[in-house]
C-alpha cells in the first residue's frame, strides 16, 4: 500500500499532496503497518516463553520456505521437518560477499516473487549489495520503527524534521522539503554550510516538529552551529532520533546539550535482520525478538545468543520472503549482556556498545593497520573553533583533514589538532590540514566524517 501511495504521491499535483496530511498516519501507511504495530504493542512485555514460541513459529515458516524455494538453501533439504532452532543451528552463517558472488541463488525466482522492490546497502561502503524486498516489508519496518520511537514519547501523527540523504541524492534544487506522507520535513545532509544551517534553524522554528531525526554526524554540525552562534527560541523537541550511524559518548553529550532533549538511538540496517533500540530508561540496545533472531559469532566461530558471548553480530530476519537473510554476518561487533532489561522489564536480548568495522569507519596507517574513527575522538576542546571536519584518504598513511573553521581559528589551534591526532596514531599517519569553505558528504549523506577511497574489505 505504502509503495503505491508513494508513487501516486510523487506524480500528483501540489494541492493533492497537501491533502495527504488530512488522512491519519496509520491509514496512509496501510493495513500491514496497522496490524504489525498493534501486534508489537500487545507483545511488548511478553515472557521469555511467549517470545520463544513466537520465534519457533516464525523460524519454521521462514526456513521451510527458504529451503523449498530459494535455490541456495536447497542444499539444506536434510534439515526439513526438524525443530526450528535445530534447523537454524544447521545453517552456516553467511557474509555479504558470499551473497554478492551468486546473488541470483539467494533470490526467489522471478515468477514466484509477487510485488517486490529493490534496495541497496549504504552507498558509502564501497560494496553496495542489491537486495530484493516484498513490498509489505516497508509497512512492517515502519511499524517497528514507530514502536521503538514510542519509547521516546512518539505518538502516531507526531511531526518530525529529518536529515535524510536519499531524497536529495539526485536532485539538490531545494535543501528543505516537505514530505507529508511520512509527516516529515526533510533537510539535506549534503548542505551543511552556515548559510544552509541558518535556513534549517528557521525551518525548525517555523514548522515546530516534535522530533528531530538524523545521522549523528549531520546533527552534530547543526548542534555546533547552534551552540557557537547562540541560537535561541528553538522549539522544544521531545527527543532526537538517531540511527544508521555510530556515534561517540561525547557526541551524545553535545547533542543533548545543544537541543536540550534526550538522544535516542538504535541499531538497524537495510538488510532488516536485527533491530535494537534504547528504551525509556536505558541507553543499551534492546533487540526486538519479533523482528528476527539475534546471535553473536565468537572468535572460535561458535554462534549463539548466550549471555556474555562477544563477537560479530549475526542476524536472521523474519519479514522478507523474496530474499531471506538467514544467519547473515553483519561485520558489526558487540556483546550480549543480558536476556532482559531490569529498568523497563522487557525480555529482549540486551546488546552492549556496537562497533562497526566498515571501511568508511576507519583510516589506514602506513603499516596497514585500521584506525577506527570512533577512536579518533573529535569532540573535545581541540576542535573548539572547528565547525565541521572531514578526513579524506587516498593512500595508506596519508590523510587530508579538511576543516571549516570560525574566526577564532589560528596556527596555534592548527598545531594542537595535529599534536592530538599524532598522540593517537603516532608515526603511522601523516596529516595535512586544509581550510575549506564547504564540505561535501558522500553516498546517501552518511560518511560525513570520512571520505575513504582505499578499497578494503
Ligand atoms: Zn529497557
Amino acid at each position: 500500500m505504502i509503495m503505491r501511495l508513494k508513487e501516486l504521491y510523487l506524480k500528483s499535483p501540489e494541492f493533492i499532496r497537501k491533502t495527504v496530511r488530512l488522512i491519519p498516519f496509520q491509514y496512509r501507511m496501510g493495513r500491514t503497518f496497522r496490524n504489525t504495530l498493534q501486534f508489537l504493542i500487545e507483545s511488548d512485555m511478553w515472557s521469555h516463553d511467549e517470545y520463544h514460541a513466537y520465534q519457533e513459529r516464525e523460524l519454521a515458516r521462514l526456513l521451510n520456505y527458504a529451503i523449498r524455494h530459494i535455490p541456495y538453501y536447497s542444499r539444506y533439504r536434510r534439515l526439513l521437518g526438524g525443530k526450528p532452532f535445530d534447523m537454524l543451528r544447521g545453517i552456516e552463517p553467511i557474509t555479504k560477499k558470499d551473497m554478492q558472488r551468486d546473488l541470483d541463488l539467494f533470490v526467489l525466482p522471478e515468477k514466484e516473487r509477487g510485488r517486490y522492490h529493490i534496495a541497496y546497502t549504504g552507498g558509502s561502503s564501497g560494496y553496495p549489495l542489491r537486495m530484493y524486498f516484498d513490498n509489505y516489508a516497508t509497512g512492517i519496518e515502519w511499524a517497528f520503527m514507530i514502536a521503538q520511537w514510542m519509547r521516546a514519547g512518539y505518538k502516531l501523527g507526531d511531526t518530525r524534521a529529518a536529515f535524510r540523504g536519499i531524497e536529495f541524492k539526485d536532485n539538490c534544487a531545494s535543501i528543505i522539503r516537505d514530505n507529508p506522507v511520512y509527516d516529515e520535513v526533510l533537510l539535506s545532509p549534503f548542505h551543511l554550510t552556515d548559510e544552509s544551517l541558518e535556513k534549517y534553524v528557521a525551518a525548525l522554528k517555523r514548522f515546530k516538529p516534535k522530533f528531530l531525526r538524523g545521522y549523528p554526524s549531520a546533527l552534530t554540525v547543526l548542534a555546533k552551529y547552534i551552540l557557537q552562534t547562540g541560537v535561541e527560541n528553538l522549539p522544544r523537541f521531545e527527543a532526537l532520533l538517531c540511527g544508521s550511524e555510530s556515534y561517540t559518548d561525547d557526541q551524545r553529550v553535545l547533542l543533548e546539550k545543544a537541543f536540550n532533549t534526550r538522544f535516542f538511538s538504535w541499531y538497524g540496517m537495510t538488510e532488516k535482520v536485527v533491530l535494537a533500540g534504547e528504551c525509556e530508561f536505558s541507553i543499551y540496545y534492546h533487540a526486538f525478538p519479533q523482528y528476527g533472531i539475534t546471535e553473536i559469532q565468537d572468535k572460535n566461530g561458535n554462534v549463539s545468543s548466550e549471555i556474555g558471548v562477544e563477537g560479530e553480530i549475526v542476524g536472521t530476519g523474519f519479514m522478507n520472503r523474496v530474499m531471506p537473510f538467514i544467519r547473515y554476518r553483519l561485520d558489526d561487533y558487540s556483546q550480549i549482556i543480558a536476556d532482559h532489561c531490569e529498568k523497563c522489564g522487557r525480555n529482549h536480548l540486551i546488546l552492549g556498545k556496537v562497533t562497526g568495522h566498515r571501511v568508511q569507519d576507519a583510516i589506514i596507517g602506513y603499516s596497514g593497520s585500521r584506525i577506527s574513527m570512533t577512536a579518533l575522538n573529535m569532540h573535545d576542546e581541540t576542535f573548539a573553533s572547528v565547525r565541521q571536519f572531514q578526513f579524506h584518504q587516498r593512500e595508506p598513511g596519508k590523510v587530508s583533514l579538511n576543516l571549516r573553521v570560525d574566526s577564532h581559528f589560528d596556527d596555534e589551534k592548527r598545531s594542537l589538532i595535529i599534536k592530538s591526532l599524532r598522540q593517537k596514531t603516532g608515526d603511522d599517519i601523516d596529516y595535512d590540514i586544509k581550510l575549506v569553505d564547504r564540505i561535501d558528504s558522500t553516498g546517501i549523506g552518511k560518511g560525513v566524517y570520512l571520505q575513504q577511497e582505499i578499497p578494503i574489505e
